[in-house]
């Protein structure tokens, strides 16, 4: 389906009281006559969700559970939203007929299902949820590619990609590099890094995201769930790929094309600007923040990332060469365990070590189906969670 050409996009947005829903709907204050609100899917933040649904007026809403929705219902400023619940409202609202853009932007596995609900349904995705390309990639391309949806990067880096490869040809292509801020801990000795908090983890000198996202960045999982979401969006071959560590932010990513020329995407350090993109691509929309001024700019840095301190983005590069399976017991045992930080049961240490030790049991295996990525996915999980109770007795111990 081609995008439509109508003035108003009728648009739904999956998690939207998180980081990236949040804002989405900035960009759509600044540029309502262009957009309606037909969809709110959140999880837990009811009293977000009430003021959204007040300002925006969606026709559905979804909540995680009853009571919520019964907070909602009691609050509700309109009795003609629809309130559904569960996992399955956010899988409703992805697959309402009337969308044409679907924001996804729940976080890790829980935004696959509802992810593959809007590309079923032809629409187009604005993708901001990684672990959904990370763990199922060739389906949701072979998915997309049989229903004519258009899934659009909302990831700054990949939003870059995307932009400076619009007009290239795939052989002309030699490298695509991901810029790297580094996190929190660039400039950390190995032995300050077995000392962080939570508090340091979750302080971001760059970007503001949401918490699971914050503390990829402090590990630079990150970094690795963006190389390989960035092979399936574009169709790369592992050593097509690349990570450069650039503290400013301001570069998103370049490509190397065969010919020598480096096609770079600069922009503020403000995620609106790749969420206003994936809405209007491949058109372009004044932006109602302040623009860069490179005469500000002191220097721009480059640097290698040292995979000897940061190991989990080493796996995750790994993953690259592996088997599907590798990427998708990854991505699940890395989500437990930052749970896992994230409640204050482990440090920031054990994190690492822990993903470390679980990825050892992984055994290799053909992945034919999405049931079979669930069922790898939840094998990771309980093991990763039994560890980390045991661990966590060993310590009281
Ligand atoms: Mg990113």
């Amino acid at each position: 389906m081609k995008f439509k050409d109508s003035p108003i996009k009728r648009l739904s947005i999956l998690g939207s009281t998180g980081s990236v829903g949040r804002n989405t709907l900035e960009v759509i204050r600044h540029h309502r006559h262009q957009f309606e609100v037909i969809g709110l899917a959140a999880g837990r933040n009811v009293n977000v969700l009430i003021e959204q649904a007040l300002e925006f007026r969606p026709q559905y809403v979804s909540l995680n559970s009853a009571s919520e929705a019964d907070i909602f219902r009691s609050q509700n400023p309109d009795p003609q939203i629809q309130v559904l619940v569960g996992s399955s409202g956010a899988e409703q609202i992805a697959s309402l007929p009337e969308n044409d853009i679907v924001v996804s932007a729940i976080t890790g596995i829980d935004g696959l299902k509802p992810t593959l609900k809007a590309i079923e349904m032809g629409k187009r995705v604005a993708l901001a949820n990684k672990e959904s390309m990370v763990v199922a990639g060739p389906f949701l391309q072979q998915l997309a590619r049989q229903s004519g949806a258009e899934i659009i990067p909302v990831d700054s880096e990949h939003s870059g990609i995307y932009q400076c490869l619009r007009k290239e040809r795939p052989e002309d292509i030699k490298k695509v590099v991901l810029t790297a801020s580094g996190g929190p801990f660039f400039r950390y000795s190995p032995e300050q890094m077995k000392a962080v908090t939570l508090e340091e983890a979750l302080h971001h000198p760059r970007w503001e995201m949401g918490r699971k996202i914050t503390v990829d960045s402090a590990t630079m999982m990150n970094k690795g769930l963006e190389l390989i979401e960035a092979r399936w969006l574009f169709n790369l071959a592992p050593e097509q790929l690349d990570v450069v560590v650039h503290p400013q932010s301001i570069i998103h990513s370049l490509v190397e094309l065969r010919d020598g020329s480096l096609l770079a995407q600069l922009s503020p350090t403000d995620m609106k600007i790749p969420i206003q993109y994936a809405l209007t691509a491949p058109y372009r929309e004044n932006s109602f923040l302040p623009p860069l001024d490179l005469k500000k700019i002191i220097k721009f840095e480059f640097y290698e990332v040292d995979i000897e301190k940061f190991p989990l983005f080493k796996l995750a590069r790994e993953a690259l060469t592996q088997d599907l399976s590798f990427s998708v017991f990854l991505n699940g045992a890395n989500e437990e365990a930052v749970a896992a930080f994230l409640r204050q049961e482990i440090n920031f240490y054990d994190l690492v070590t822990i993903v470390l030790k679980i990825i050892d049991q992984h055994q290799p295996q053909k992945v034919n189906s999405l049931e079979s990525i669930f069922e790898i996915d939840h094998l990771a999980r309980q093991l990763t969670k039994k560890f980390i109770s045991q661990w966590m007795r060993g310590k009281e111990k």
